[in-house]
Formats: structure tokens, C-alpha cells, sequence
């Protein structure tokens, strides 16, 4: 079994020819720059990418195919010269009982892939953009995932904003059948939960969490992401890992501390108050009395969890709280070069150089910090309302 790395939400801006993809997406992100930047900088070994569905990506991923840049592998996905193994999927938004909910789809072949595209196609108002909000519940489109024999997955589940447990439901079985639930493999932590948050949730001790960067733009690529343990890179064994078979498994999940996330806390946009845990689900604020606070994910999942009994997760992987290196104080552009050009990738540096090395190569200063980083011994203040904590090295 080979330890290797792995991002699975990876949003595109652009197609090759310039069309737009993701709205919110940057423009220089598209589908050759996301594996390039995911393989050359980042060091993964695997990377999902969300918005292959829309027919401008299936026309570039032909092409890259063709071009002989990508191959499609036996065991499902795409290797990227040589290198990279690259795993196509959709995000979806659907409409459930309370709310908006998103969700991604991946597919082991471009065959799948397309047949998955023809069908969204006649969900959404305009196929050629991503993350169209879907006319059909997620039930329907976890049944075309599965008759493709695709991977299907709740997105950023505890996100307030669109997340299923945020805005979509409380229970899972108000979405799905028993039968269906089975078929579902894992959740998506989303940027401001954790391992620790989410398993304070009834009912969710049968799923792998994974953690994934929802990046879009180049440089979030991979500020979460996952160690797999797989005999090889391609969809099949990844799909076994998420389904914890023949000792396939997500070995550690690597994100920001969910205190540092945009969303962590539910906070004011007026008077930009973070309030008291558990703050009322999308009620007025208590300073100003501004009608509506943007939720937080701590106080949805404090309210979930009075729903049961906290459930029993033997199995779970550690969850590692690291922040993405350019949140790190001293590390701009040319450091960051400097450090890539001494290791090669983001991966290499994070997980395979010695303390030794990074002192040598980083100089005191950025090298405290970066070893510091590695021993999570890092303060941070809480983000909530849209904004993002701060980190700060322990001074000791
Ligand atoms: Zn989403
Ligand atoms: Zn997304």
C-alpha cells in the first residue's frame, strides 16, 4: 500500500478557449493550468475536479486526451503526463426539504462522464456553467450517479450556506432511502468543520470525511487535502478507500482548524459581532438587532447534535490542523519559490523534508515558523461572518 495525497474539489474559471465555467472561479483556472499546478507545485498524487461535466471541460479533457496528455487508466480516472491522477466529477445543487444542498458526483470513465453530462443537461437551465442549481432533488441524481457506477458525495456538508446539514436537512433519511444512504461513501468536511465537529452529529459514524480545498483559483489548490493509503492511483481504488475496503482507507485528513474558517461561527454583517454559542439558526442579532445573522458552522452543529447520541467512529483517521503556507507569517511569493525550488512541491516540503532541511534551506526565521507549523504550534483568533482568523506563532 502506497501512502498518497489527494485534493477532490477542484473548481475550473475557464475552458481552453476562453468560456466561462465557474463564475466565481478564476479566469487563468482552467483544466490544463488546475493538474499542472495540482502535479508541478502542489506535489498531489490525485486531484478531483468538479466541473468536468460541462460540455466546454469534456471538450478539453477530449482534447488533452487526444493529445496524448492524459490517459485513461484500467482501473478508472486520467493520468496527467505520466504523473498526476486526475478524477472527473460534477458539483451539484439541488433543492431539498429546507434548503439549497450541493453535492459532488465523480466517474470512473469519460464515457460515464458524458452520459452523466447529457442527463444534468436536462436538470439545469444553462449545461455550460457549473454548480447550476439542478431541478430534481439529490435522490434523483445520487440514482444516475450510482447507474453509471460514479461516486456520489455530500458537499461541504456542514456548511450553513448550501451545505446538506446547513440549509438542506437535519436527518439524512429526509433526503434518502435506507438503500441509498447505503450507497453513499463519504461526506465533504467542508472548510470551517472538522473530524472532532462532525462526529458530534448522530448518524454519521458509517462515513469517511473528507477534506478538500473547494479551491477556486490555483494557489487554493490542495489548503485541504487528504492522505489515501491505495495499492495504486486510479477512481477504483479510490472509491475503495472511501468505502474503507481491503484495507483501503483515508489514512489523515489535513485542513485548516475549523476555528480559522469564514464560516466557524455565526456572526453579524452589520455590526460584524460574533455571536454567543448557540446563536439562533439564521435569528437576529442580540447586540444591534440587525434581523439576520450569517450562521456559523459551530452553532449548527451544536444544534444537530441535540438530535441523539453522539455516534461511535472507531475507525476514524486523524484530523490534522495545518494552515495553507501562504496563510503563514514571512511567506511571500519569493520564499515560497525558493522553498519550491529546494523540494520540489508543496507535499514534499509539508511531509517528506526533514526538520534539518528546512532549517538549512529556509533560514531561521521562516524555518521556526514553518517547524512550528508542522508541530501545530500555532495560535489563531476565530473567523466567522465571512471572514477568515488569523494565525500567529506561539512565541515560547
Ligand atoms: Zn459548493
Ligand atoms: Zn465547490
Amino acid at each position: 500500500m502506497h501512502t498518497l495525497y489527494g485534493d477532490f474539489h477542484v473548481h475550473l474559471g475557464r475552458s481552453a478557449d476562453g468560456r466561462p465555467i465557474k463564475i466565481t472561479a478564476a479566469r487563468g483556472l482552467t483544466l490544463e493550468a488546475a493538474l499542472r499546478e495540482g502535479q508541478q507545485r502542489k506535489g498531489l498524487d490525485l486531484m478531483g475536479i468538479v466541473d468536468a461535466a460541462c460540455p466546454p471541460v469534456l471538450a478539453d479533457l477530449e482534447r488533452l486526451i487526444e493529445a496524448g496528455e492524459l490517459e485513461e487508466l484500467a482501473g478508472g480516472g486520467f493520468r496527467f503526463r505520466g504523473g498526476l491522477v486526475f478524477l472527473a466529477g460534477a458539483e451539484v445543487e439541488t433543492e431539498e426539504l429546507r434548503g439549497p444542498a450541493h453535492f459532488l458526483a465523480f466517474f470512473p470513465t469519460l464515457e460515464a462522464l458524458k452520459h452523466f453530462s447529457r442527463r444534468l443537461a436536462g436538470w439545469v437551465t444553462n449545461p455550460n456553467l457549473s454548480s447550476q442549481h439542478c431541478r430534481c432533488r439529490a435522490a434523483d441524481i445520487l440514482e444516475a450517479v450510482t447507474a453509471l457506477e460514479g461516486v456520489f458525495l455530500p458537499a461541504h456538508a456542514f456548511t450553513p450556506h448550501k451545505g446538506l446539514f446547513g440549509q438542506g436537512v437535519d436527518d439524512l433519511a429526509e433526503a434518502f432511502t435506507d438503500r441509498q444512504i447505503a450507497q453513499i461513501p463519504a461526506m465533504e468536511l467542508g472548510l470551517s468543520s472538522d473530524t472532532a465537529l462532525a462526529d458530534r452529529i448522530p448518524g454519521l459514524g458509517s462515513f469517511t470525511f473528507l477534506s478538500n480545498s473547494d479551491a477556486h483559483s490555483l494557489p487554493k489548490i490542495a489548503r485541504e487535502y487528504n492522505a489515501l493509503e491505495l495499492a495504486e492511483a486510479n477512481f477504483r481504488e479510490w472509491e475503495m478507500a472511501l468505502r474503507r475496503r481491503e484495507g483501503r482507507r483515508v489514512a489523515a485528513n489535513y485542513g485548516l482548524d475549523p476555528r480559522l474558517g469564514k464560516y466557524h461561527r455565526s456572526a453579524c454583517a452589520l455590526c460584524e459581532t460574533i455571536a454567543e454559542v448557540p446563536a439562533p439558526f439564521f435569528g437576529p442579532c442580540a447586540r444591534c438587532g440587525a434581523a439576520q445573522l450569517t450562521p456559523g458552522v459551530l452553532d449548527r452543529i451544536e444544534l444537530l447534535a441535540q438530535h441523539g447520541d453522539r455516534p461511535l467512529c472507531p475507525n476514524r483517521p486523524p484530523y490534522i490542523h495545518q494552515v495553507p503556507l501562504e496563510f503563514l507569517p514571512g511567506i511571500g511569493p519569493k520564499a515560497m519559490q525558493r522553498l519550491l525550488d529546494r523540494f520540489g512541491t508543496e507535499m514534499n516540503l509539508l511531509h517528506r523534508a526533514t526538520d534539518e532541511e528546512i532549517a538549512a534551506a529556509a533560514g531561521p526565521k521562516l524555518a521556526k515558523i514553518l517547524l512550528a507549523h508542522r508541530r501545530g504550534d500555532i495560535d489563531w483568533v476565530h473567523g466567522g461572518g465571512g471572514r477568515f482568523g488569523r494565525v500567529a506563532v506561539r512565541n515560547d
